[in-house]
């Protein structure tokens, strides 16, 4: 899985934070401009304590996601408040066999073994099935979910609060929930004080939402 932030709103935690102190603040929006880091960060902190998130919609960051499973990019898409373009399988011919291997899979040597031969012999008949005239839009057909993906995804930073709050999540699959710690990480390091809190609420509210007592994370 790679995962890079191709850009971001430039100083997103001031930004944020400008639009959060204008909506109490008698001043011109210029003049706010000459707030300081610890007023950015006394009023965003409480702005997304009390759940006024949408100030922190002016915030957008673009990420280039490759070589996750066609699983999981459906499992991305499924959140509606972003933007995305994903590599298209009628357009792109794939030429090797290239796909994910869940870790359940790849530790059990046996199933890996008949695992790696079924997406193989899929591989080849996918391509068979372009050698005999069967269009690429409809020789994908037989591609699994596991097959490699690209997709480049921009969402504001409420959305991705919201994300990093379901995805991060242990009841989340396990892939999905790499891509969003990773992504985590990488907004954390431009706009540390919007995503300070970010993350499943067991650990930035201290409630389970699914209330699963058997969670190794279920808030004590
Ligand atoms: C652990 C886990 C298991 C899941 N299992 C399933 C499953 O079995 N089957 C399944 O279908 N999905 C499943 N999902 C997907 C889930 O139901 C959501 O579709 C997905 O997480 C996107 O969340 P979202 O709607 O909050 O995000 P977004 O689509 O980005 O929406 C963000 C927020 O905007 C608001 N919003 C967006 N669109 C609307 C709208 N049309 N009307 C009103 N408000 C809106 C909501 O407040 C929403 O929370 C699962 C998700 C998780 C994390």
């Amino acid at each position: 899985m790679k995962v890079e932030l191709l850009g971001y709103t430039p100083e997103p935690d001031f930004i944020t934070g400008m639009a959060a102190l204008l909506t109490h603040s008698e001043l011109e929006p210029h003049l706010l401009k000459k707030m300081d880091k610890k007023q950015v960060k006394n009023i965003l902190d409480n702005v997304i304590k009390m759940g006024h998130t949408s100030v922190v919609e002016h915030s957008l960051f673009t990420f280039s996601i490759s070589d996750v499973s066609r699983a999981l990019t459906h499992q991305l898409v499924r959140h509606r408040i972003a933007s995305y373009s994903q590599q298209s399988q009628r357009y792109v011919k794939l030429t090797n066999p290239q796909y994910t291997t869940p870790p359940s899979i790849t530790q059990n040597i046996d199933i890996k073994k008949q695992y790696d031969k079924i997406i193989e012999e899929l591989w080849t008949f996918y391509q068979n099935m372009q050698e005999k005239g069967i269009p690429l839009e409809d020789a994908r057909y037989i591609l699994p979910n596991a097959t490699y993906s690209n997709i480049i995804v921009s969402m504001n930073a409420r959305s991705l609060l919201n994300f990093f709050d379901l995805r991060c999540c242990l009841y989340a699959q396990w892939e999905i929930r790499k891509l969003a710690y990773k992504m985590l990480k990488l907004v954390t390091e431009v706009a540390p004080i919007i995503f300070s809190c970010a993350g499943p609420s067991c650990k930035t509210k201290n409630i389970c939402p699914m209330d699963k007592k058997t969670c190794k994370w279920y808030p004590k």
